[in-house]
C-alpha cells in the first residue's frame, strides 16, 4: 500500500508518518507544522486512528497549502 501526499491534487508518494510530500510540506507555515507534530501520535499511521485534534490541524494545513497554491480551500 502506498501512502500519498494529502495536499489537494497531489498524488506523490511519501512516508506514512509524513502528511505531505516535501514540496507541499515546505508550504505549511512553521507554526502549523508545530501543531501537527504536537498532535501526532507515533503509530497512528499504523492503526489508522489519529486523534480528532490531529485530523483538525491536518485539515487546516491542507487548506493552507491549497490556498498558497491559489486553489480554493474549504475554509474560505
Ligand atoms: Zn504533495
Amino acid at each position: 500500500m502506498t501512502h500519498t501526499c494529502h495536499a489537494e491534487g497531489c498524488s506523490k508518494a511519501c512516508p506514512p508518518k509524513h502528511l505531505m510530500c516535501g514540496r507541499h510540506w515546505a508550504m505549511v507555515p512553521q507554526s502549523q507544522k508545530n501543531e501537527i507534530w504536537r498532535h501526532y501520535r507515533p503509530g497512528q499511521e499504523v492503526d489508522k486512528r489519529p486523534s480528532t485534534e490531529y485530523l483538525r490541524v491536518m485539515k487546516i494545513a491542507i487548506d493552507l497549502v491549497a490556498r498558497a497554491e491559489g486553489q480554493q480551500g474549504s475554509l474560505l
